[in-house]
């Protein structure tokens, strides 16, 4: 699968994108990333992007024309790709929408800066997509959180059990819900033990204690998520 960022900041994401799995990803060819900066389209002699708002008002506004012209510079055709602004305005993103991104072969996250984007590109758009309900100062780091979540989704990129046993994979009853607690040695620490069970080396018995600390976990952290099943 191909993710496009478009992004005034390209270098932000040089760490991000070249570590740890989602580096991986990438160096195996798993998943393909590349750059389109709506300066490079610029036609102003400062390469300006952003102008003042009309009505007046703080801040600066992304002008259409460049980021328009970046949008079409995007090699493949136009309904092969899902083309997606990242926005405070748009609906959230969670391990829905991470898995039918997943299921996408050509993703472009545009990102915003300053106080938006020229409303008029909104045709441009296929989704809108919000990491919550706060402002953060540009698209950059949720168009990192996206690849980041959609790529370990990805055939190859991580083990399958380890995409199974997951927050919000849905269990057998259909139900969303929180991942068990872990443990790693020492067995005992600071005073406080490794549950009996996980020691037992029998596994079915882990099994069942793995399922019911995963429904008390989401019993007291998450009951939205028994609502929803419901
Ligand atoms: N004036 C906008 C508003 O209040 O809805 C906020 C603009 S914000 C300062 C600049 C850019 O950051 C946005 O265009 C968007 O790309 C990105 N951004 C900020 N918060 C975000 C969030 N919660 N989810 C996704 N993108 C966000």
């Amino acid at each position: 699968m191909k993710f496009t960022v478009v992004t005034l900041f390209p270098r932000m994401f040089e760490g991000a994108f070249g570590e740890s799995i989602v580096g991986r990803a990438r160096e195996s060819g798993k998943v393909l990333i590349d750059f389109v900066n709506p300066r490079d389209f610029s036609k102003d002699r400062h390469r300006k992007v952003d102008d003042r708002p009309y009505g007046g008002g703080p801040g600066m506004i992304m002008m259409a024309e460049p980021l328009y012209q970046a949008l079409k510079s995007i090699p493949g055709r136009r309904n092969g790709r899902w083309v997606v602004h990242l926005s405070p305005q748009g609906r959230g993103f969670d391990s829905r929408v991470s898995a039918e991104f997943a299921r996408k072969k050509h993703v472009v996250l545009v990102c915003g800066h300053y106080e938006g984007i020229d409303e008029r590109l909104r045709t441009e758009f296929d989704d809108e997509v919000s990491m919550g309900d706060f402002v953060l100062t540009g698209g950059e780091i949720p168009a990192m959180a996206v690849v980041d979540a959609v790529t370990r989704l990805l055939p190859g990129v991580l083990a399958e059990d380890a995409l199974k046993a997951e927050s919000f994979v849905p269990s057998s009853s259909g139900c969303r819900r929180l991942d068990h607690p872990h443990y790693t040695r020492p067995r005992a620490w600071r005073g406080m033990k490794v549950p009996g069970a996980l020691l037992s080396g029998d596994h079915e018995r882990i099994g069942a204690w793995r399922r019911r600390a995963a429904a008390s976990a989401t019993r007291r952290k998450r009951p939205d998520l028994l609502k929803e099943a419901s």
